[in-house]
């Protein structure tokens, strides 16, 4: 039973109020036709769309099944129009992306009927509309009668109780509209149809029961129900629902009619995706070649140990961080002043080098050290004759071969440098000279060769037939007074028969992965000359003379033995003089990769149980070159990935436009959807997923594009850099980007599909 008590209906455009329906009583029979006439503007289509639950009455009620309507939810309406209601449109309505079958269907989709179930209700209906054979058409490929019988297919599919149909002759010629009232007469013999019309003689000739309206009241009925008659029809209102799926199916149709669009959207989302892959994979590709690097070339950089030394361990450096952190507030307002410990003295650890420290080190397993070179203050008198005059060379520049513990093992030299001309040191007197990676070497030292500097090259047979005479300390020195100076005859002792013979018999140049931060250039002597000369020298009168003294022999300055500093400088000039020393540096060559590590354990093992101040803390500049790099790499990809960051914000912005001018074209299909009875969630849902197939569509298309561009960057990187497939994408990287990507899409298109479900229904179907 369906029973209309005094329903009012106005709109209100601005000042102005349209009453629409004014107190309309009427009640229907479960199985009837019924003919609404009057003329355009009397309320007819707003008297539908209220019946039909598609509007909303301002006053009175409409009752069904006995019940009143006042109290029901957007929910009961969308299932009351979903099972009860039928509608059939003067302008046929379809969804014109989807086949007639699935428009069909469409009522059916949104109430989750299973496909099959609804595929055979479908196929059945059109077959009762005689439009069987066009069922797989898109409706823009057939006439209005035939698209008007798919309206009513669809009205009819889901097998409602009642059939409200607007107009639904119009848009047809008079052929073609009779047949269509046939067809709704035929409809009308089980079910309750109201059929708006402005047409009297159709109205009369097809339904059995006519009802006028005016300015929104009934003029007249010609079959009003009686007081006494019994109606006991009972409508069945089931709740509706819309799987993802079919809003899925849906969204893809729709898409599938817009494909160029679609996918210059996916394209232009994916802009910042591809970015950031970008990105990724070529900081993901450096992490690795500074890996690689690192294992071929940093891992033979020495382990230095130096008398002043950074205690840079991790303990220390969060110390140091803490330290930095608790400091007291910014600009306090306190008229004291509070002391502060320069880094450099809470952290700087004074080693103290040891005879027994180094023979620790020399007593290493030679299979992990390949070698050991050390600097000393042992300075070496050394003359040369410089165009025809004698002159002191300073050995101040002057380093020694890194030495090699083991006689059977491949020595540093063979390991880690090219001999471009003459051989390795062997003996004491050979001299070698390392030149850098572009073969160049200060003008001092070939100066101090004898060789002519001011050539623009020097040839290998030149340097190799160089000499320099090395002096030992007592021809060196005199003995003045209470001092000690340099003997001025230079002449004398450069051609005395105590001259020493110093020869260049090798150039030498580290090998090319080195890095060339690492090259050093100059001259070197072997740990045996340094030996022998500390060995003669140490029971020099110069050297015996200093120790008796509590000033510098050579210059005078008085040494203060009561501080650590007079002490050290007293020390430091005996070293420099040739008494036995230990070293000031002490460069440790690891011979591999793995063997620094134990290198380091070796060297840790040393300070166990020991004071602080007996520790002997080295550094490993391989580690802090790598860490250094590898904390710039991170600020880089940092910075690179916070703009392509940007570029998905604004093309998820984008991304959120496109979704709204896409509800604003889909304005009239959201009106059809709800005329069927989808809900406002339905509504959303397909919209979000229309943005689920974009997000997931960029997402993929940008990971594409990143792997095609990654071709050309990696062919430009190898010719650069000589470095083969640098930049590689991380699959997991890949995945997080398309989830990222599909996220943003679905918060941009969240508002629009918002928007979409609060459309009004009978504006929508308004709208053209
Ligand atoms: P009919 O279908 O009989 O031609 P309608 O029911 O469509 O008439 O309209 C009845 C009256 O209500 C008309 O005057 C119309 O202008 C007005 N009206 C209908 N819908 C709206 C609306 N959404 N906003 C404002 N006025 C409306
Ligand atoms: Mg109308």
């Amino acid at each position: 039973m369906l029973e209309l008590k005094k329903i009012n209906k106005s709109y209100t455009t601005g000042d102005f109020t349209q009453v629409a329906l004014k107190d309309v009583d009427l009640k229907f029979r479960k199985n009837e036709f019924v003919a609404i006439l009057g003329p355009s503007g009397s309320g007819k289509t707003t008297l539908l769309n209220i019946i039909g639950g598609l509007d909303r009455y301002d006053k009175g009620d409409l009752i069904i099944n006995n019940r009143s309507t006042k109290k029901f939810k957007d929910q009961d309406w969308d299932a009351y129009r979903n099972n009860c209601i039928g509608f059939v449109f003067q302008s046929y309505n379809l969804i014109s992306h989807i086949s007639i079958l699935d428009n069909v269907e469409m009522g059916m989709t949104l109430s989750g009927v299973s496909s099959k179930k609804r595929r055979s209700k479908a196929k059945k209906a059109l077959e009762r509309v005689g439009l069987k054979d066009h069922m797989h058409k898109k409706p823009n490929q057939l006439s209005g009668g035939q698209m008007q019988r798919v309206a009513i297919a669809r009205a009819l599919a889901n097998d409602p109780d009642i059939i409200l149909a607007d107009e639904p002759t119009g848009a047809l010629d008079t052929k073609t509209s009779v047949q269509i009232m046939e067809l709704i007469k035929e409809i009308a013999q089980d079910k309750l149809v109201i059929m708006v019309t402005h047409n009297p003689d159709l109205a009369r000739d097809y339904a059995n029961r006519v009802i006028e309206m005016r300015d929104g009241v009934v003029l007249s009925d010609s079959n009003p129900i009686l007081e006494n008659e019994k109606e006991d029809k009972e409508y069945k209102i089931k709740r509706t629902s819309m799987g993802f799926l079919s809003a899925l199916k849906l969204s893809l149709n729709n898409i599938k009619t817009k494909k160029g669009r679609t996918l210059l959207t996916s394209f232009a989302s994916s802009i910042g995706i591809i970015g950031i892959a970008l990105i990724l994979s070529l900081s993901n590709g450096f992490d690795k070649q500074i890996d690689i690097f690192e294992r071929n070339t940093l891992s033979s950089m020495p382990i230095i140990i130096s008398e002043q030394a950074m205690n840079l361990d991790e303990e220390t450096m969060n110390e140091m961080q803490n330290e930095v952190k608790t400091t007291d507030e910014d600009y306090p307002d306190i008229d004291y002043i509070i002391p502060e410990k320069t880094v450099e003295d809470t952290y700087t650890h004074r080693n103290n080098i040891t005879k027994e420290y180094v023979s620790y080190i020399e007593n290493a397993n030679p299979d992990i050290v390949s070698g050991i070179s050390s600097y000393r203050y042992t300075g070496l008198n050394l003359l040369n004759k410089i165009n025809g005059k004698v002159k002191v060379i300073s050995s101040e520049n002057m380093g020694s071969i890194p030495k090699t513990l083991s006689e059977d093992k491949k020595s540093v030299i063979e390991e880690k440098y090219d001999i471009l001309a003459g051989r390795e040191a062997k003996e004491k007197y050979e001299l070698v000279l390392i030149v850098d990676s572009k073969n160049h070497v200060t003008e001092d030292i070939l100066t101090n060769l004898g060789l002519d500097a001011t050539k623009e090259n020097i040839s290998f047979d030149d340097l190799l037939n160089s000499e320099l005479k090395l002096i030992l300390n007592d021809d060196y020195y005199q003995k003045v007074g209470n001092y000690y100076t340099v003997n001025t005859d230079l002449d004398e002792l450069y051609n005395s028969k105590n001259a020493i013979t110093l020869k260049v018999v090798g150039v030498i140049r580290l090998k090319e992965d080195y890095p060339s931060y690492v090259q050093t250039s100059g001259l070197t002597y072997t740990e045996k000359l340094l030996d022998y000369i500390i060995e003669v020298n140490q029971d020099s009168a110069i050297v015996k003379a200093q120790k008796n003294a509590n000033y510098n022999i050579l210059s005078g300055e008085t040494f203060d033995l009561s501080t650590d500093e007079g002490k050290y400088a007293k020390e430091q000039t005996l070293a420099y003089l040739g008494d036995d020393s230990v070293p000031y540096v002490i460069q440790v060559y690891p011979r591999d990769f793995n063997a620094k590590d134990e290198l380091l354990e070796y060297l840790d093992k040393y300070n166990e149980g020991k004071d602080v101040d007996d520790q002997v803390v080295y550094t490993d500049q391989a580690e802090i070159i790598s860490s250094l790099s590898g904390s710039i790499m991170d600020a880089i990809t940092i910075v690179l990935v916070a703009f392509s960051a940007i570029s998905l914000i604004v093309s998820s912005i984008m991304i959120g436009i496109i979704m709204y001018i896409s509800v604003l074209e889909r304005t009239k299909e959201i009106g059809i959807l709800r005329s069927l009875g989808a809900r406002k969630k339905d509504i959303s849902r397909v919209f979000n997923a229309e943005t689920f197939i974009i997000g997931v569509a960029s997402g993929v298309l940008g990971i594409l594009i990143a792997r095609l561009l990654l071709i050309p960057a990696n062919i430009i990187l190898y010719n650069l850099t000589d470095l083969e497939n640098v930049a590689v994408l991380n699959p997991v990287h890949a995945i997080i980007l398309i989830i990222i990507s599909l996220i943003l899409t679905l918060i941009g298109g969240a508002i629009p599909a918002k928007l979409a479900s609060k459309k009004d229904p009978v504006i929508a179907l308004r709208t053209e």
